[in-house]
């Protein structure tokens, strides 16, 4: 495995530790080899101490583990190359030669897709996208269709569909993966699955943190095409799309893909009504003063939303009138991504006006902090003194269900990479296709003349987000209420 951007903030932080946890669990043999790429001079052991350093963080607390760090590090190799440069290119492509072509190999591009198509083409002019080559691409996948085309033309053309992995690291979530599960193992589910009985969907990815070191590249692409364009989007296919034939990638991604094409058109005639974009001012938050983003960017002025909140159709016959609500953030009041489906009332009550209103179901997927299911059901409040109704959950942490730590998503997704799994990763058309619905909504943004709504560091958005969903007679989802 081959990481260009082997010194980055992603392999560091990500990628690196995933590898190590996988690799104490002993699924990566020791025979193979992580070779870390990036501009930068340095040594071989200069890069296993830096490696040392950010697994020690990324596993402190757990000493047992800690201990086979230096097992790990013998797995590490370092070469400092310019993916835009010839030079040292052909020592690199030797020593991949060298490690066999029999072995699979995966590049992971960790770098500024800047240089995607650069790196693409080297690897092609020096031999090395053959069929036992994979390719893994980090968001963003350009920051419109066209950008976005050019990418997927410039990696099409060194490499077959079928070699390329698009990460999208919420896909790794168990709780997406356990959406199969639950939809798909049990019979429970599907049949309410629809419009008859559901009533809307919400998803919410929210974020205590501002834009932290990422502000010149956020500032470039805003709430929308960060978390919306992607995230938010396949989340949203994974909850609307019809049950696939079977498990295999393209099942499941030819079922995605309808989703994203059924989305009603969000444009100039309707992006006042169905969606509200905002930008955090200064407030508190994760327990202290929080700056506003243009001071966090150093700028006097910025339209970027740090906020969006939409309402969503599927126009077809499973989902017609059905809302899906989503929203994102950052700097809110908790660090939440959950999926909320909230059932329909029940038709008719027969309980006595005292004993209270039953309140629709709702089936709360967490995706974190703590990872698990929570399905509300209307119950008994124990005791005598008459039948008074009350909503309780039937709650699963899975961490608590199964006594297992959840593993991070990419320690899933790295290994689908190796074994040639693609059911997690999008394919082309599947990213275009959020782009193509994508696109209108920021051309209207941008025709509008307006800027994005404040709202206050700490709080749940501007009110105009509360609005969109409160005048159609709904809320948004709060655990503790
Ligand atoms: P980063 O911290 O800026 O790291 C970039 C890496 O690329 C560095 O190792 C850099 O090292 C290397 N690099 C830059 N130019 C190069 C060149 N011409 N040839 C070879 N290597 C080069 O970026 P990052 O945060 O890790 O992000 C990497 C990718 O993941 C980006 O596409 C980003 O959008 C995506 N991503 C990141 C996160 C995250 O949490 N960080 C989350 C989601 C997606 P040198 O400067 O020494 O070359």
């Amino acid at each position: 495995m081959v990481i260009f951007g082997g010194t980055g903030d992603l392999a560091m932080r990500k990628l690196l530790p995933a590898l190590f946890r996988r690799f104490a669990d002993g699924q990566i043999p020791a025979a193979s080899r992580i070779i870390g790429v990036a501009r930068e001079e340095q040594s071989l052991d200069d890069y296993r101490e830096r490696v040392a350093r950010a697994l020690g963080d990324a596993v402190a607390g757990d000493g047992e583990l800690a201990g086979r760090i230096p097992d790990f590090l013998r797995l590490l190799d370092y070469r400092p190359l310019d993916a835009t440069r010839d030079a040292g290119w052909n020592d690199f492509a030797e020593l991949m030669h060298v490690q066999g072509s029999e072995r699979i190999r995966v590049f992971y591009l960790s770098t500024s897709p800047r240089i995607f198509v650069d790196l693409c083409q080297r690897l092609r002019q020096y031999g090395l996208n053959d069929a036992s080559a994979r390719v893994v691409i980090e968001k963003p996948i350009g920051h419109d269709l066209e950008s976005a085309c050019a990418i997927n033309d410039a990696v099409g053309a060194v490499f077959e569909e079928q070699q390329i992995f698009r990460i999208d690291h919420y896909l790794g979530k168990e709780t997406v993966q356990n959406l199969l599960a639950l939809r798909f193992a049990n019979a429970l589910f599907e049949p309410l699955w629809n419009a008859a009985h559901i009533d809307h969907v919400q998803i919410t990815v929210a974020e205590t943190v501002g834009v932290e070191q990422r502000a010149g590249y956020y500032d470039h692409a805003g709430a929308l095409r960060d978390m919306v364009q992607n995230h938010l989007l396949q989340l949203l296919c994974m909850v609307a799309m019809e049950p696939p034939s079977s498990l295999d990638s393209d099942a499941v991604r030819d079922e995605k893909l309808k989703v994203l094409h059924a989305l009603q058109p969000i444009n100039d005639d309707n992006a006042e009504r169905l969606t509200v974009r905002g930008q955090y001012r200064a407030g508190a938050a994760n327990g202290g003063a929080a700056p506003g983003y243009l001071e966090d960017l150093g700028q006097n002025s910025s339209d970027t939303e740090t906020f969006v909140a939409l309402k969503a159709e599927v126009g077809n016959w499973r989902w017609a009138g059905v809302p899906f609500y989503l929203r994102t953030g950052k700097r809110l009041p908790a660090r939440v991504s959950e999926i909320v489906v909230n059932f329909r009332a029940i038709p008719y009550s027969i309980f006595a006006e005292g004993s209270g209103t039953p309140t629709p179901n709702k089936l709360v997927l967490r995706l974190q902090p703590d990872e698990g299911v929570k399905l509300w059901l209307m119950a008994k409040y124990p005791g005598p003194g008459g039948l008074r109704l009350t909503c309780v959950p039937l709650d699963m942490s899975f961490a608590d269900a199964f006594g297992v730590a959840q593993p991070d998503a990419y320690e899933r997704l790295l290994l689908d990479v190796v074994r040639g799994n693609l059911t997690l990763f999008m394919r082309r058309d599947e990213v275009e296709a959020a782009w193509r619905w994508i696109d209108p909504i920021l051309a209207a943004w941008a025709s509008s003349g307006e800027t994005p709504r404040g709202y206050t560091a700490g709080t749940w958005g501007p009110s105009a987000s509360v609005a969109l969903i409160e005048r159609d007679g709904r809320t948004w989802h709060d655990d503790d209420s």
